[in-house]
């Protein structure tokens, strides 16, 4: 039984011509379940009544199963999201002044265990589905009223919850055309925000085959911090990196890079340090998010002071990059950046955690 959450419009047309029906009821077909949130065949009233028995017959429309639903004062709402029997993700809503962001997981767990990151602390069980990743924003849209005919709430979609969505590109790809599609979510191409690590191959591959908006964590000026922050950079260093960047924007020629930059206490938060950035944000279009370390247990690292990163910031500012700082949200719910470990049967028994003393410099 095929599950049509998984299906972009390439592949509804694919299964419909298969069923000798015609491409245009594709397109109704992907309206029903992405922009009026129908779970049942019975529910489309303008398709003609064997279709939807044949339909009804060969496929189902089955998102993850809503097993957690937290919410604080801010408004900021995470979903625990039960996806097998062994695994369990969380997606992330977070309100603001007139847009609302919608933070999804790629991966149960994660395999690059950045030393600041809970989910990758977690270790890795495996990659999720085009349908366990677009059913987060089928069931956020469901849970916030837009399907009985509301607003949209969700304006927004980043993929900064679990996982490194360019490890799993197969099913990252069809999900984000999915957000982008008007028969789908009608989000705008610079709407919908990939963060990765900085796996270059993977940047590359989305940049021929959905160039939406693009954050890289860079979290350190120079390679030999890196290489002990975010392990990926052993493989892909800060000079490749930048490359891919720009290779990344000749796709997408009126964006800019975000870096995005984990503010560690004592670790990577010294004006040195910013200044050492200039010199990257020198060779790519690019601006900065700031995002204040959120603690989880036995992380090893603190948060930078508030005023650190006001400082950070204003090394940047005055060398007249963007230089921005994340608000830090879900306080209560663990539902801030990094701190989303949902609930992985590990296959890695990654278990340990690195000593503080071998992280600092
Ligand atoms: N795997 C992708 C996307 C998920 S993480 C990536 O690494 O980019 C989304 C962002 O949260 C990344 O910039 C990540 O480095 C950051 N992050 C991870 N742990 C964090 C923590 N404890 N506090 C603040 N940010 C964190
Ligand atoms: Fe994985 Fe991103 Fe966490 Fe690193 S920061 S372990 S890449 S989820």
């Amino acid at each position: 039984m095929i599950n049509l959450l998984s299906l972009d419009l390439q592949g509804m047309e694919a299964l419909f011509a298969e069923l000798g029906e015609k491409p245009f009821r594709a397109r109704q077909v992907l309206k029903w379940i992405h922009r009026r949130g129908a779970a049942d065949f019975a529910a489309m009233t303008d398709i003609a009544k064997d279709l939807r028995a044949k339909l009804a017959a060969a496929a189902a429309i089955e998102p993850p199963l809503v097993v957690g639903d937290g919410a604080v004062p801010d408004g900021t709402r995470k979903w625990l999201l039960k996806v097998d029997g062994a695994n369990a993700v969380e997606a992330v809503f977070i309100p603001e002044d007139g847009r609302g962001t919608l933070c999804v997981s790629s991966q149960a767990g994660c395999t690059l265990d950045c030393a600041f990151c809970a989910t990758g602390k977690q270790g890795f069980n495996r990659n999720l589905s085009a349908a366990e990743i677009i059913g987060q924003l089928w069931l956020a849209n469901g849970a916030l009223g837009c399907h009985a005919g509301g607003p949209r709430a969700v304006s927004n979609v980043v993929f900064m919850g679990m996982g490194e969505p360019m490890l799993n590109l197969d099913a990252v790809i069809p999900a984000a055309r999915l957000m982008i599609d008007d028969n789908g979510y009608g989000l705008s191409r610079r709407r919908v925000t990939v963060s990765t690590s900085g796996v270059v191959p993977g940047m590359d591959r989305l940049a021929a085959e959905c160039p939406v908006a693009l954050a890289v964590s860079l979290h350190a000026p120079d390679d030999a911090l890196r290489d002990r922050l975010v392990p990926i950079n052993r493989k892909y260093p800060i000079r490749e990196l930048i490359g891919a960047c720009n290779r990344y924007l000749e796709r997408a020629p009126r964006d800019f890079i975000t870096f995005e930059y984990v503010m560690l206490d004592g670790v990577n938060d010294s004006d040195a340090q910013a200044r050492a950035l200039l010199g990257i944000a020198a060779g790519v279009r690019c601006k900065f998010n700031l995002i204040p370390f959120n603690p989880f247990t036995a992380s090893g690292f603190k948060r930078s002071p508030p005023e650190r990163i006001k400082r950070f910031a204003e090394v940047l500012q005055r060398a007249g990059l963007t230089a921005t700082t994340r608000k830090t949200r879900g306080d209560g719910i663990d539902a801030a950046c990094g701190q989303l470990a949902g609930d992985v049967s590990d296959r890695t028994r990654r278990g340990k955690s690195v000593p503080i003393t071998e992280l600092r410099a």
